[in-house]
């Protein structure tokens, strides 16, 4: 007989690790203890060695499906203690918090079932969960997760619900939310007069029927409130948008289950795989047919399916889908309060379907694409947040601020780097004071002092200013990275890739070293620096961020410098010749933004990006024509001059040319990796910022890049847009941080 100690480090506390354990180690013939510890759990075991071995061997594959095992760390020997049976015993006195908090888990099927099923009792209960599923980051206020320090604190367990707590056999042996009807939170209804309606089943008739009549509902969820109505009548979307101020941007909506996505969008395997996952994200789904410009005017509508035990009853078995939006107005902070959601969304919502189990953090749907069969993200929130990121070599805790109209921050301890989720525009008051409160909650709840802090180069982002003042107040030092260098890195960390690369990085917007306006940039180098390798020739913005709105100010200018005849503009031109307020910008987007313009796609922009968005979405398949551009100088630049000229003068039409105008770009992206690659030998290719958000590119640019010799790899952990840039920020500060 040996005894045999297992440290096992990762998510594995709250995702029903000790009971699994106590089923396969009697499985095995095994004794011993299991405890939670600072770090993980601390197994001990006892029995004949070759049984210890086949226990050890197995440990990752039989891990629950929500543990994330970072490490295993085996120790033999030690002193037998021979155990009876085998004991779960109470948590170790935490000196150092540790533990890693789990991310909101959408409902698994043997809730799901229980919840249809009239013999359960907790049959058509809304908020029916186990270890399996169910609220976690969300409600937790404080280290350890327990009840007590979780929003469940003030609903005290039923005797039945007691004892399936502390019964292992069972599925909710320790889940710490769990509830039934008779001890847990319970739904409520208020309409538009105030009057309030009490209980689960009352609540959810009365707001089934006004989504059926066309009414506009806020339905408060898992992280936040949304605005739910009807897909099918265009009028009643068009309410919701005039009331919510939001003219443009594509709405997200929840399908009752695979089939009826099916019907709108187009579902392969992966993107099924993804729709269902725990995690549950938005998946943006290409259209079937164009149309459903009332809930999305590009070719993609970001779907999801129910995750909470309350979407599932809202939709029932005859709403196929509806419309989910935040519940905020123009880019605020999603609402999460019931005083402010009856407050802030009166005028909005025609009716409330509340609750009483309190939302302590916001937490917005997360979206992606699917990319070679994984997330593509374009915002990290709900199901991923705060999962870390784990990175080799520990260093002293760290912050980094990130950018500002996709603002997002990171932490690190030892080797986890924890992505806040998702923030929004800095820019609006509330979001600040969103993100400030974030931080401070991710510090306090991972025991994080951080040591050092990185921000932007841009002295204008709050972030940038919050991060100064944090620094100068604290005595810290502070480094300020370069916007596409924090990108690049972003992508490298999120690859693993720690040797030099070539960073492809596509936006709209970042200050470059140089005081001008950089985003169409190739770089090469490491955490540690960077060479500006190519950018695109600059683009003088006529009235600098006007110019991303009036996208004809960019049209008349690519016109004007391709020499094409333009319609006389004298303002222009005098602001032009004294360069009064025109900054020269590479930006990747306002090339977009202006041929957007040229070919009569878009010429006024309601949200950043739309120009590129509607670009993209007009593009024709299967166009392999290119037009002609020239690439020289040092550092190498792409002259855009031959294309637009080419693009203007080719009589093909809008959705043809749109097509050749990004496969100039991937031609251009092609040429100038290849470039890149053999001034300094480099093979490996990032691809990095916002304009990789384009599917049309990120189906085509990495395939063109192996074609020629080179390894590509693109983001699938965090944002390729600047919510991501945190990250990249965070590791070129740990360069210059010492070791923890
Ligand atoms: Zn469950
Ligand atoms: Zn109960
Ligand atoms: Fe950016």
């Amino acid at each position: 007989m040996e005894h045999l100690s297992i440290n096992i480090h990762g998510i594995v506390q709250g995702v029903g690790f000790r009971p699994l354990m106590h089923r396969q180690v009697r499985e095995h013939g095994l004794c011993g203890t299991i405890r939670n510890s600072s770090s993980g759990v601390v197994l001990e075991l006892e029995g004949e060695r070759p049984a210890l071995e086949r226990f050890l061997d197995g440990l990752p594959q039989r891990a629950p499906k929500l543990a994330v095992i970072d490490r295993i760390e085996p120790r033999w020997g030690g002193a037998l203690e021979h155990y009876k049976g085998f004991t779960i015993l109470p948590s170790l006195v935490e000196s150092e918090r540790n533990t890693l908090v789990s991310p909101d888990f959408g409902l698994c099927d043997d809730c799901r079932r229980e919840l249809l099923d009239p013999k359960d009792r907790r049959y058509r209960y809304p908020f029916i969960n186990c270890t399996n599923c169910g609220p976690r980051f969300t409600i937790v206020r404080d280290l350890p997760y327990d009840r007590p320090l979780t929003s469940m604190g003030s609903f005290p367990m039923c005797p039945d619900c007691e004892r399936e707590y502390r019964d292992i056999e069972n599925r909710r042996y320790h889940a710490q939310p769990d509830c039934c009807p008779v001890c847990g939170p319970h739904l409520f209804f208020v309409n538009a007069a105030g009057e309030r309606t009490e209980g689960d089943e009352a609540a959810l008739k009365q707001a089934r029927e006004m989504l059926k009549a066309g009414k506009i509902v806020a339905v408060k969820g898992l992280g936040g409130v949304h605005l739910a109505c009807s897909c099918a009548d265009p009028r009643v979307t068009r309410r919701l948008r005039q009331r919510k101020q939001r003219d443009e941007k594509p709405f997200a909506v929840m399908c009752r289950d695979l089939a009826c996505a099916e019907k709108i969008c187009e579902v392969g395997e992966d993107e099924a795989r993804l729709l269902e996952s725990w995690r549950r994200p938005i998946v943006l789904l290409k259209k079937k047919a164009p149309g459903l410009t009332h809930i999305s005017e590009n070719g993609y509508v970001g779907v999801m399916l129910p995750y909470t035990p309350l979407h599932v009853l809202l939709l029932g078995d005859d709403i196929d889908m509806l419309v989910m939006t935040s519940a905020n107005l123009s880019d605020t902070p999603i609402v999460y309060k019931n005083d402010e959601a009856l407050e802030r969304l009166s005028g909005i919502a025609d009716g409330f379907l509340l609750h009483d189990r309190e939302i302590l953090k916001r937490c917005d749907d997360s979206l992606c694409f699917c990319l070679d069969g994984k997330e593509y993200p374009v915002r990290r929130s709900r199901g991923y947040a705060p999962y870390p990121i784990r990175v080799e070599g520990g260093r002293s805790s760290m912050l980094a601020c990130g950018a500002e109209q996709k603002a997002g921050f990171c932490l690190s301890k030892g080797d986890y780097v924890f992505p806040s989720q998702h923030i929004g525009d800095l820019k609006n008051f509330e979001t600040l004071e969103n993100y400030e409160q974030q931080i401070a909650h991710f510090e306090r709840l991972f025991d994080i002092r951080p040591a050092a802090f990185a921000c932007d180069l841009h002295p204008d982002y709050l972030s940038t200013a919050y991060a100064r003042e944090r620094a100068e107040r604290e005595g810290l030092p502070l480094l300020q990275v370069q916007h596409h260098h924090a990108h690049m890195v972003s992508c490298m960390a999120d690859n693993g890739l720690k040797d030099p690369v070539i960073g492809l990085v596509w936006d709209g917007t970042g200050l470059g070293a140089d005081g001008t306006i950089w985003g169409g940039e190739c770089l090469a180098g490491d955490a540690k620096g960077y060479e500006r390798i190519a950018s695109i020739r600059p683009i003088p913005l006529l009235g600098g961020d006007l110019a991303a709105k009036e996208l004809d100010r960019i049209a008349w200018v690519l016109r004007r410098e391709a020499g094409l005849e333009n319609p006389d503009n004298p303002v222009f031109e005098t602001m032009l010749a004294q360069g009064l307020n025109c900054p020269l910008s590479s930006g990747m987007g306002r090339l977009f933004d202006g041929a957007a313009a040229l070919l009569g796609i878009r010429t006024l922009a309601s949200y950043e990006g739309q120009g590129a968005v509607l670009l993209e979405a007009a593009a024709a398949e299967g166009e392999e024509g290119t037009y002609p551009f020239e690439l020289d100088g040092e550092p190498l630049r792409f002259d855009w001059r031959p294309m637009i000229r080419a693009m203007c003068e080719d009589p093909a039409d809008t959705a043809r040319k749109a097509a050749k105008f990004m496969n100039t770009l991937l031609r251009m992206a092609a040429e100038t990796a290849q470039f890149a690659s053999r001034k300094t030998g480099v093979t490996d290719v990032v691809l990095s910022g916002g304009s990789f958000q384009n599917m049309y590119l990120m189906r085509r640019l990495p395939g063109l890049l192996r074609a020629r010799g080179l390894n590509v790899y693109h983001h699938s952990r965090v944002s390729c847009n600047d919510e991501g840039i945190a990250l990249g920020q965070l590791m070129i500060l740990a360069q210059t941080a010492p070791p923890a």
